[in-house]
């Protein structure tokens, strides 16, 4: 009776294994590889992919190669790790993973839902583990935790002192990956957030709470700061911009700046509005969100002073995180679609990276921010972040150097995920 429960229990392993092994793989030559950890491109190299990992690197011009299913010839292109979008909010609606095609296209191999529901992000990643080359890896946090009237009531877990405990316990059940902390958090709350996550070895990440400063938030070791809300209090008070740095860098937490949600809100008033061919598709409740903001914005009166305003405070957000920069806080990069109106999945990533060059972040650096820290962040680095031997085959192959100029990550030749080619379409092309 034992061994026949072990063979059931073998077979299909046993199965996989004798597919993968049939499997030639991929072979991509003569390829430049971007070593974004030690900021330097390693030309003509060979790289073997078999199953879903990188078999081995050969760094050198290869010779005659027979033994693949599949040769590319990478002359004249750049590869590197997938890009992470760290900020976004799809696990909210399930037919939201009609995106993960569109995404992988964009070259993004993992995201981080910062706020939508536990019971979807669950379905996505049971989707993601029985087919992982069918979207990009999803870490999230459930619903996003706010104060007793929450800011978005769809997407919120009210908390209150009565129900807090209780509340992080079913989320934690839920296996949720971290907590996304909100705007209106009592202190005492936050507090409590704090303490619970030290005890299960959790995190917390998001906005700072109206309640408290980005210096106690960073006292209490919130991971990751999500755009610039809150930091801006900090921008005139060099004493108290140099005590949150020094804190947060104590602390080990990162700055996701989103800067193109600024860029995108400026447009905006401008009554500039960003739409390319995807926006017909795009999903009906975000449609009319989107175009309910467009009419506001169009009947609005707007002077020169309005005009000029939105510029300046543009300005100092891009001064404000080229600081932070300067000052050694790591950065994620993260576009926050579905946060704001006008971000579009994939493609404000790299709207994103291209707005970090433009305060003066050197492209590599832009790119380990993308890639890298990611993997850092989740702790991943044994099996993503670099191109290396055993590690996963989420690459990105791009026609241009973008380390040239970081814009070229959006020339993109080829994306493989999880050791399959992305299939491409016109689709991507609409921007
Ligand atoms: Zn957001």
């Amino acid at each position: 009776m034992k061994k026949i429960f072990v063979l059931i229990i073998l077979l299909p392993g046993w199965f996989t294994g004798w597919a993968q092994a049939s499997s030639r793989g991929i072979i991509i030559k003569n390829i430049s590889i971007i070593d974004v950890q030690n900021a330097r491109i390693i030309p003509n190299c060979t790289i073997f992919i078999k199953g879903d990992r990188i078999a081995k690197i050969e760094y050198s011009k290869s010779k005659k190669i027979t033994n693949a299913d599949t040769v590319i010839d990478g002359t004249g292109k750049f590869i590197l790790p997938g890009f992470w979008d760290m900020h976004m909010h799809i696990c909210w609606k399930e037919d939201m993973s009609k995106l993960f095609p569109v995404l992988l296209k964009y070259g993004i191999t993992g995201i981080r839902d910062m706020g939508g529901s536990a019971v979807v992000l669950n379905k996505f990643k049971q989707q993601l583990k029985n087919d992982p080359q069918s979207g990009p890896m999803i870490f999230g946090a459930g619903p996003i935790l706010d104060g007793e009237k929450p800011v978005h009531a769809d997407f919120s877990a009210p908390l209150t002192s009565g129900n807090v405990r209780k509340v992080l316990d079913s989320l934690y059940k839920e296996k949720v990956d971290f907590f996304k902390v909100y705007s209106l958090l009592p202190k005492n709350i936050v507090d409590s957030i704090a303490g619970y996550v030290k005890e299960k070895k959790m995190s917390f990440a998001g906005h700072v709470s109206e309640y408290i400063t980005p210096e106690e938030a960073a006292e209490l070791g919130q991971k990751s700061f999500e755009h610039l809300n809150r930091l801006e209090d900090l921008q005139t008070d060099t004493g108290r911009l140099s005590a949150f740095i020094k804190t947060a860098k104590s602390m080990h937490s990162w700055l996701c700046p989103t800067l193109v949600i600024y860029q995108r809100k400026s447009e905006i008033a401008r009554r500039e509005f960003f739409e390319p061919a995807i926006y017909k598709d795009l999903d009906t409740d975000l449609k009319n969100e989107w175009d309910l903001v467009k009419k506001n914005r169009q009947n609005r009166i707007y002077t020169e002073k309005d005009s000029l305003r939105t510029q300046t405070r543009f300005d100092d957000q891009k001064k404000l995180t080229r600081y932070f920069y300067d000052h050694g806080i790591p950065f994620l990069t993260g576009s926050d679609f579905a946060g704001m109106q006008f971000i579009y999945p994939g493609y404000s990533l790299h709207e994103e990276m291209a707005l970090l060059q433009n305060i003066g972040i050197p492209p590599f650096d832009i790119l380990k921010i993308a890639t890298l820290n990611p993997a850092l962040f989740f702790g991943l680095t044994k099996n993503y972040g670099s191109i290396k031997k055993g590690k996963m085959a989420d690459l990105v192959i791009l026609n241009e150097n973008p380390v040239a100029d970081i814009r070229n990550t959006q020339r993109i030749a080829m994306v493989i995920k999880a050791g399959k080619i992305v299939p491409r379409d016109s689709s991507t092309q609409t921007f």
